[in-house]
């Protein structure tokens, strides 16, 4: 609730990010003769390497099976031949390859490539394959020798299959510098209509796209085009994916970058297929291999609503909501953000039930005094009550303990819902 007389509780937050080149074969054509540096320490960050056949398929085989969702929205069934593998890593033996793979983009989409990491090892004459985001990969990550997965990366790469939990705080700034003021196309499918919308189109300032949260980077589609699809895979277990963008850091797979570094600059790259119109970034939202629709998530101080349609949806910062498409100039950065958003109870010196869900029906399980202050993990929509300033909200938040306040009787210094939707 909004409380103009009480001084305003304020947030902030932080981030970070990762992200890698790959080495790659269209499938199953590779062949492999091709020498490959056992020691990772210096690799080409540009070319990848050719990837055993049997391998290919296998990483082909799981790509596709991820991709069904993506094929009803499009009205498209990829198949084999829309599927790359690039080897990033190998050992000398090639019993152990690290890369990354994607289904390319029909080119009457607006999106970005399902983009993914894997592992690969041959035991006994067979592979044994995983993506990001599964425990066999954060197994095999465990596991590979540092020239493959050098010990910087396995954190990050490990905890593609152990995320954050869908409510907690991003930790993300939007991709640009903090302070300017972009716009943005709107909320939408990574491939235009698909769902879950988890990507935002965005353009403008000074065309400068930054990462948006330290993390370590890779790239997607390497072979033969100069700029390619980068990923940062963040400490928390979020990735961010930036699609389109060119004059590219010359960071190679796996480098280390920092909040708010430079990534590349907006543009109509389509190193992966697809189509842009207008410069800009297409930004997405990943954990492990499930794209994460931003409806009610925090980037940038904005928390992100979708609309009925693809491109519509709007953002809203303290109150203040900005619809879609948005122009130059319309959505600050403010940052990342608190990892925590906190609020102060307030009953006129009285108390104020906690419930075990969003709503006087639920059972009473506690109360706090007026005044104390709460961190507030996420939001929801329930029961409208009627707070101590005659203020109406039909807005509750969930305490860390999981038991739920009115926001009526919460000052968070807006109307507004300050955290994430618990959804
Ligand atoms: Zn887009």
């Amino acid at each position: 609730m909004r409380n103009n007389v009480l001084p305003r509780a304020f947030r902030r937050g932080s981030v970070t990010l990762v992200a890698m080149a790959l080495v790659g074969a269209s499938t199953g054509v590779l062949g492999g003769a091709t020498a490959v540096a056992e020691n990772s320490a210096a690799p080409d960050p540009i070319q990848p390497t050719d990837v055993d056949p049997d391998l290919a398929a296998a990483v082909t085989g799981q790509m596709l099976a991820g991709a069904t969702t993506m094929s009803a929205e499009l009205g498209f069934t990829p198949s084999a031949q829309d599927v790359l593998v690039e080897g990033q890593r190998a050992t000398a033996d090639r019993s152990w390859v690290f890369g990354g793979s994607v289904v390319r983009l029909p080119s009457d989409v607006d999106g970005s490539p399902r983009a993914m990491l894997f592992l690969g090892h041959r035991e006994n004459g067979t592979w044994r394959v995983a993506l990001e985001g599964s425990q066999e990969f954060a197994s095999l990550v465990r596991q590979a020798p540092d020239a493959v997965v050098p010990d910087p990366e396995r954190p990050v790469l490990a905890k593609t299959a152990d995320p954050a939990p869908m409510d907690a705080p991003l930790g993300l700034s939007l991709p640009w510098k903090l302070g300017d003021s972009w716009g943005s196309a709107g909320v939408h499918g990574d491939s235009g209509s698909s769902r879950p919308y988890n990507a935002i189109d965005f353009h403008g300032g000074d065309s400068r796209v930054l990462a948006a949260r330290a993390g370590k980077i890779y790239r997607f589609c390497t072979r033969g085009t100069r700029w390619h699809f980068l990923k940062v895979y963040h400490d928390n277990g979020w990735t961010t994916g930036y699609y389109h963008t060119r004059y590219q850091t010359s960071k190679g797979n796996g480098a280390h970058v920092a909040a708010g570094e430079f990534l590349g600059q907006t543009g109509n790259e389509l190193p992966c297929g697809g189509r842009s119109s207008g410069a800009h970034v297409h930004f997405t939202l990943w954990q492990g291999d499930r794209a994460v629709g931003v409806h009610g998530k925090t980037i940038g101080g904005w928390t992100f609503y979708e609309g009925s349609r693809p491109y519509s949806g709007y953002a809203v910062h303290e109150g203040r909501r900005v619809n879609f498409p948005a122009s130059n100039g319309s959505l600050r950065n403010y940052g990342p953000g608190n990892t925590t958003a906190t609020g102060t109870v307030r009953n006129d010196g009285g108390w104020v039930n906690l419930r075990s869900g969003p709503g006087t029906s639920y059972d009473k399980v506690g109360a706090l005094r007026d005044g104390t202050v709460v961190e507030i993990a996420c939001t929801a929509r329930g029961e409208e009550l009627t707070g101590p300033w005659n203020n109406k909200s039909d807005i509750w938040d969930r305490l860390p303990d999981g038991k739920w306040i009115s926001d009526a009787f919460v000052d968070t210094g807006t109307n507004e819902p300050v955290a994430p939707s618990c959804a």
